[in-house]
């Protein structure tokens, strides 16, 4: 595993170093609760290795397995009934943690568009 550095939230989650609860693994990716949650389901689903955000990601086949990875925490967690997944990029993106997330947000109607 490479590009980890040191001072990204993110990344301390990614080794461990954070006691977060990890509810999704695979080979590229882990997902776990958001902290402080605007839907009753709202996962983050990030890439293990460090990308600041959408607009440096070059690898699309990683890009790929993370959107399905976003499909397949969205079924475990039993959102039949739909859901929205987001990624906000940048300062006007809305984006906070500058390591690529991608949101899972379900378990109630979500209007569009958004704020
Ligand atoms: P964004 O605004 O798209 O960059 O989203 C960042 C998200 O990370 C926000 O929804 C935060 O609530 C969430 N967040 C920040 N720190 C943590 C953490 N330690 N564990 C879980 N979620 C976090
Ligand atoms: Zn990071």
């Amino acid at each position: 595993m490479n590009s980890l550095t040191t001072d990204c939230i993110f990344c301390k989650i990614v080794k461990k170093e954070l006691p977060t609860k990890i509810i999704f693994e695979n080979d590229i990716c882990v997902a776990f609760n958001d902290i402080k949650p605007v839907s009753p389901t709202h996962i983050l689903v990030i890439p293990k290795v460090h990308i600041k955000s959408l607009w440096e990601a070059t690898d699309g086949e990683l890009l790929g397995k993370l959107l399905l990875a976003a499909k397949e925490v969205a079924k475990q967690n039993n959102l039949n009934e739909g859901f929205r997944t987001v990624i906000n990029t940048g300062d006007n993106g809305g984006q906070t943690v500058y390591h690529l997330h991608l949101h899972v947000l379900g378990g109630r109607f979500h209007k569009w568009p958004p704020g």
